[in-house]
């Protein structure tokens, strides 16, 4: 049985901002995941916008945290070295009923403390983004909205929390988690046991399920996909702000954003489905992001579309997150129902419920916390003279493994060699971006793969896409020659 003083499951940006903030106090701390990397789950697929809080209903912990945790933004990712930029977005309004919602809008995000906001006309909307359809009526102007990579900064506070101590275990699929003798015993799928003072529940989609296993209450998760089409990197795009349509109650609508990388974003759709893993993208629901998006940019096109995906949403009947000590459950805690504005909540979910857990066990601050070391300015954004440097101190910077985006060797093989490094050809892509181009890694993928057999000693037909059966060669040529001439 493995000892420590807190088991949270879930490596999503709600559990890595945890882990992150409990790596302060002194305390021995595991995080559990059932996928193979960090941010597997919601984290990695969404539209990546901090909100602002215009839209969550006062009073609610949607509410609190999304502004709370939207002001902590720009600090945490420039601490981190994370992408972020504060854009800004519009709400873009067409008819009467839009104005409503528009002014409901501004006066709840008032009421909420977001600073800023403006309801601009038609003809400053106009100006302010040309490409915008021009039967726009209205819209509302939200200066402080931001665009960050949600699992560049899940990488980060993973990091940041194995530098100071947190261990970090893959694979391990909760199935059972039971209180005996004052202590939390947990049980995953593969048969590992984990003993805990603490037991905290980040784990997105199966945040009812492990919520009953700890105090017997059934809670109604509903599972609600969004599908998205990322376009190409260009110098020219659209909109230089985010721009939503009006929400409704499957959330907050088809948007067309930039990304912090400089692509575009188009999406999501809205779709309840029965399997919280069922990441597909389908004909329908990506026609009806279209359909959708159009409105917003009647120019609208997906010619340099690079690839599609989609996220699924944990949503709770109550509609709003539940965050704090598991009602009935001694020495539990969770953070669920963590749907949008979960990302931008996520650094004041993480410092709440890190006191909350701190105070509840009388943990202590440590003296001394090991400094975040950030990984190495991306080749692609280094100057001629930086990358001759970097060139002249480690070769490996000289040989381009992705064209599509300048990814050398050098990076990749840091990016195996961090705190919680990659172990898949997805983990590389995601903290590299080699493989993230308009070849989506038809190129690079077997020279990553290399890579990483190179440097974990996993053998080359092991290597997965992303964990589990996810390998991509089934063997090596030398061993179907041998096969073949032991068959003649
Ligand atoms: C389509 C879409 C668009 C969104 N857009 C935005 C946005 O623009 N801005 C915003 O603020 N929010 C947005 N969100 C919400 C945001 O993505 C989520 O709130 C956030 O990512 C949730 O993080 P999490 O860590 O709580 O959950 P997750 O990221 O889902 O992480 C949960 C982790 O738990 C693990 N896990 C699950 N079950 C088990 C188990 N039994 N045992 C062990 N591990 C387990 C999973 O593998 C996963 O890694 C969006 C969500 C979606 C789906």
């Amino acid at each position: 049985m493995n000892q420590s003083d807190i088991v949270i499951v879930g490596s999503g940006i709600t559990g890595t901002a945890l882990a992150r903030e409990l790596s302060r106090y002194d305390a021995s701390i595991v995080v559990l995941d059932r996928g193979y990397d960090v941010a597997e789950g919601a984290t990695k697929a969404n539209s990546g916008i901090v909100h602002a809080g215009y839209d969550a209903v006062p009073g609610t912990q949607k509410a609190k945290f999304n502004v709370l945790g939207a002001k902590k933004y720009a600090a945490l990712c420039a601490g981190l070295h994370v992408p972020y930029r504060k854009c800004g977005a519009l709400v873009i309004g067409f008819c009467e009923e839009d104005r409503i919602t528009i002014e409901q809008l501004y006066r709840r995000g008032v009421l909420n403390g977001v600073s800023g906001l403006r309801i601009v006309s038609r003809d400053e909307a106009l100006q302010m983004e040309p490409a915008l359809n021009p039967a726009v009526s209205c819209a509302l102007f939200v200066p402080e909205s931001a665009i960050v990579s949600p699992y560049e900064l899940a990488f980060a506070m993973a990091d940041d929390a194995a530098a100071n101590g947190v261990r970090f275990i893959f694979g391990e699929s909760v199935i059972a988690a039971a209180r005996r003798g004052g202590t939390w015993e947990v049980e995953t799928a593969r048969g590992s046991r984990y003993a805990c003072r603490v037991f905290i529940n980040c784990s997105g989609s199966s945040g009812a399920e492990i919520h009953r296993m700890v105090c017997g209450t059934r809670l109604k998760m509903i599972h609600r996909r969004g599908q998205y089409y990322l376009l190409d990197r260009s110098a020219a795009l659209p909109f230089s702000r985010t721009i939503f349509q009006c929400p409704s109650s499957m959330g907050k609508g088809v948007l067309v954003s930039p990304t912090v990388h400089g692509n575009l974003l188009i999406g999501p759709n809205a779709e309840d489905i029965a399997d919280p893993l069922d990441t597909a993208t389908t004909s329908g629901g990506l026609a009806s992001v279209l359909e959708k998006a159009v409105k917003t940019w009647p120019s609208l096109s997906v010619r340099s579309n690079i690839t599609n995906f989609s996220g699924v949403r944990a949503h709770l009947e109550t509609d709003d997150f539940m965050v704090g000590p598991v009602p009935g459950a001694e020495a539990a805690f969770e953070a669920i129902g963590i749907e949008s504005p979960g990302l931008s909540s996520a650094p004041a979910v993480a410092e709440e419920l890190s006191a909350l857990v701190a105070e509840s066990i009388g943990l202590k601050k440590k003296k001394e916390i090991v400094p975040y070391c950030p990984p190495a300015k991306p080749f692609s954004a280094m100057t001629d003279g930086e990358r001759k440097n970097a060139v002249a101190q480690d070769a490996a910077y000289g040989n381009i493994v992705c064209r599509c985006e300048t990814v050398t060797e050098a990076e990749i093989r840091n990016a195996i060699r961090r705190p919680v490094g990659a172990t898949t050809i997805d983990g590389v892509k995601r903290r590299t971006r080699a493989g993230m181009g308009r070849c989506q890694g038809g190129f690079c993928s077997p020279r990553v793969a290399r890579i990483l057999s190179e440097e974990t000693g996993i053998p080359l037909c092991e290597i997965t896409k992303s964990g589990g059966n996810s390998r991509l060669l089934s063997g090596t040529v030398d061993e179907f020659l041998k096969g073949a001439a032991e068959n003649d």
